[in-house]
């Protein structure tokens, strides 16, 4: 028992320095081992902060007047368990400051100090009085399709947000009436008359997975369950799941960035018979603080989320799902830089349950773990149901007249698909009208004056944004250096090739789906709603490539992937490789036969060969060889420290400066020297890095813990941005 007197609280602010800071409880209370997870208000220099009791003990510095806390605002730890051993680990994994851990995890009303919210779910039901008045109400009037609706019994706010466009509004009406009223929800009422749907009986090879699962429920086990694009894994995660709720178990699902759409939503909640709660960037604090407490206090069953969602208490976990695996998004690139598949592994281990991460594309981390024997690989190898692979053909465009970007076979192939109704999607990466200005005359390009990069045209070729800070001006109508009229555009986005579709088929439908055309809430669904299943185009990049099942999609075109071929990122090739395999995915997804079509200027790649010739395993293989070689993760461990500053001679002599502080390079760890990023100017800020690399994990960490704090003490570490990156995905 410490000596009461001398026990003080370690708190965790958010606050960039990796160290915790010593108050005093707030007289008469005492702390002790329980206060340990919840949080404080504390003075912090001239302001108020909200931290997280990380420890009691011990002042560090007995000498020192501490401060005393304001308010103690938990009456529970928030955080306590796995929970707060997982978010322990990841301050020591990734360097990051406790406190700013914490702040990453916790939805932003937590982490402002509010109270945990309401939890408790609410439905409306029809009165004595309001039974008895239905039939009364003006037929079709807005009052009367939600009585109508309620006839069959209550409905919870969570289904009639889902299911009555503005319902609010008729239901304030009815409740002046005295003909409905709002009463406390329960699990029923969110699942009520729900159009369940039927579970499939699995085929051979999905039972055999749903099989593999069931027997590691109660025990750590990763599961890498490599499917191609409709092969029914989420059948099988569906399946599984049920399974986890059987036993009275939670569920976490993590799901692409994109991937989250009503259409996914809808599929879970239709079959699984509980509420299924969602976590989100889309969706407002309040939503998912609700969210995330649901799930910690144990009332809440299945969470589907994004990214963020890993750091969610699951005090009665049963399964994690990590759908997509492969997926960029799970790599935050900002603030504490974490990736939640890793997560989500190391998590199912200190939870003793299963993690399912499934991908038709793993990453070549995964697969590795997984040829090691540390995850099970189980496979799917056939589309499930009656779909049948698509059929890819390879348009070697060399030589070939291109009309924007196109050739005569695509548009062929696309006329005859609109013939028979179908729909076709026109896959190029790139948003925009082009991504140069060029000059034919004197070869000037528009460049981005606060970046080395160029700037891409938008609207039509009237005005230039740059993609990497933002910057717009409009396009000029000269050449700056030698006046000439001769501006072109140069090469092709998705807005140009829109506008070439359009010229060519001027009667058929075109939908453009990018960033930058569905940047309302909502706006994809919209429109893919309105297209339904008539005959159309849509032009896109990768936002298409999941989460909307599109069954009259039967003719995918990829047009424009050379970029990826030649990239100097290490990770281009496996990330083109799945780029492309998700996008043929697309194509033929249901009784209709599918069609994809390659445009290449390089259609005798050794990638792209590999890819045809042995699909998605092959080019992954091809992959691994070569990082092996190389000694690239996953075969090695990786470290970034990045610096930027808006005077170059601060960024390097900062690098320098850091580099010189590193101890203990060998054959076994090596440190670069400083580099320019590979966009060494970016938004005005003159950029470098270090990288650091060693074939043993444990030994770059060691090595870590030792040098950040020294180089967190560097005078120079002021006057630059910097921040590390352990296991960056892109080196820059
Ligand atoms: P994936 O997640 O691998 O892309 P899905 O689970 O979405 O695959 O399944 C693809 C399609 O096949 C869906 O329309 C799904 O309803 C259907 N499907 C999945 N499993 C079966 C099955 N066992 N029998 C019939 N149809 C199935
Ligand atoms: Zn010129
Ligand atoms: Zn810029």
């Amino acid at each position: 028992m410490p000596d009461p007197a001398n026990t003080v609280l370690r708190v965790a602010l958010p606050v960039p320095l990796p160290r915790l800071f010593d108050y005093l409880p707030p007289p008469p209370l005492i702390a002790d081992e329980s206060w340990i997870g919840r949080r404080v208000r504390v003075p912090f220099a001239t302001n108020e902060l909200i931290g997280l009791v990380a420890a009691v003990g011990p002042a560090e510095n007995p000498e020192l007047a501490l401060k005393t806390v304001f308010a103690l605002l938990d009456d529970a730890p928030l955080l306590s368990g796995e929970a707060l051993d997982t978010l322990r680990w990841a301050a020591r994994y990734y360097h990051a400051p406790l406190g700013e851990v914490f702040a990453t995890a916790l939805p932003a009303p937590l982490r402002a100090g509010q109270p945990l919210p309401e939890t408790r779910a609410y439905a409306w039901r029809l009165t004595v009085d309001g039974t008895a008045a239905v039939d009364s109400l003006r037929r079709n009037s807005a009052t009367r399709r939600l009585a109508d609706r309620l006839r069959a019994g209550a409905l919870s706010e969570d289904r009639l947000d889902q299911e009555f466009d503005g319902w609010k509004t008729p239901a304030r009406s009815l409740a002046k009436r005295g003909l409905i009223e709002r009463v406390p929800a329960t699990d029923a009422d969110a699942v009520a008359n729900h159009v369940r749907s039927q579970a499939f009986s699995l085929n051979p090879e999905q039972a055999a997975v749903g099989e593999f699962v069931r027997a590691a429920l109660g025990r750590f086990q990763p599961i890498l369950l490599e499917g191609v694009t409709g092969s029914g894994k989420t059948e099988v995660y569906l399946q599984a799941i049920g399974e986890c709720l059987a036993r009275g178990r939670q569920a976490l699902v993590l799901v692409p960035e994109i991937g989250l759409t009503p259409q996914t939503l809808q599929r879970f909640r239709a079959r699984l018979g509980v509420p299924v709660h969602v976590l989100h960037s889309a969706l407002s604090d309040g939503e998912r603080a609700r969210a995330w407490t649901a799930m910690h206090r144990g009332e809440g069953h299945v969470l589907v989320g994004t990214r963020s969602a890993v750091f969610t208490p699951l005090p009665n976990a049963g399964l994690i799902i990590v759908d997509e695996e492969h997926d960029g998004s799970y790599k935050q690139q900002d603030g504490m830089r974490y990736h939640a598949r890793d997560l989500a592994v190391v998590r199912a281990r200190a939870l003793a349950v299963p993690v399912l991460l499934g991908s038709a594309t793993p990453s070549l981390e995964s697969l590795h773990n997984a040829l090691a024997g540390r995850y099970a690989h189980l496979r799917l190898s056939q589309r499930a149901g009656v779909a049948r692979p698509p059929r890819v053909r390879v348009l070697d465009v060399r030589k070939r007249p291109l009309t924007h970007g196109l050739s005569n076979d695509v548009f062929v192939a696309i006329a005859a698909c609109l013939e028979r109704g179908e729909q076709i999607l026109v896959f190029k990466n790139r948003r925009g009208y082009a991504p140069v200005l060029l000059c034919h005359d004197c070869g000037w390009s528009a460049q981005c004056a606060r970046c080395d990069a160029a700037m891409t045209v938008h609207a039509g070729g009237r005005s230039l944004l740059c993609h990497h800070c933002g910057s717009r001006r409009s396009r000029p109508l000269s050449c700056p250096d030698c006046a000439s009229l001769a501006l072109q555009p140069q090469g092709f986005g998705t807005e140009r090739l829109e506008e070439a579709l359009a010229e060519r088929f001027p009667e058929a439908t075109l939908i453009r789906v990018d960033s930058q055309s569905t940047r309302v809430k909502d706006g994809l669904e919209k429109k893919l709603k309105e297209l339904g299943d008539a005959a159309g185009i849509l032009v896109g990049t990768q936002m298409l490539t999941k989460g909307h099942d599109l069954p009259r999609l039967t003719l995918v075109c990829v047009v424009g992937i050379d970029e990826g071929l030649f990239s100097a990122d290490f990770r281009a090739g496996e990330k083109l490789s799945q780029l492309l395999i998700q996008v043929a995915g697309r194509a033929g997804r249901a009784a209709l036969p599918g069609e994809v079509l390659l445009q290449t200027h390089h259609p005798e790649h050794p990638l792209l060969n590999t890819l045809l010739a042995g699909g998605y395993p092959a080019a992954a293989a091809l992959e691994l060889a070569q990082r092996e070689a190389a000694q690239f993760p996953p075969y090695a461990a990786m470290a970034l420290l990045r610096a930027e500053a808006g005077n170059e001679g601060d960024m390097k002599n900062f690098l320098l400066a850091a580099h010189e502080q590193f101890a203990g390079g060998d054959a076994l760890l090596t440190i670069s020297a400083p580099l320019p990023a590979p966009m060494p100017r970016r938004a005005g800020k003159a950029r470098g890095q270090l990288l650091l690399t060693s074939a043993q994990r444990p030994a770059l960490q060691s090595a870590l813990g030792d040098w950040l704090p020294r180089v967190a003490e560097l005078k120079l570490a002021r006057k630059v941005r910097w921040s590390l990156d352990v296991d960056p995905m892109d080196l820059y």
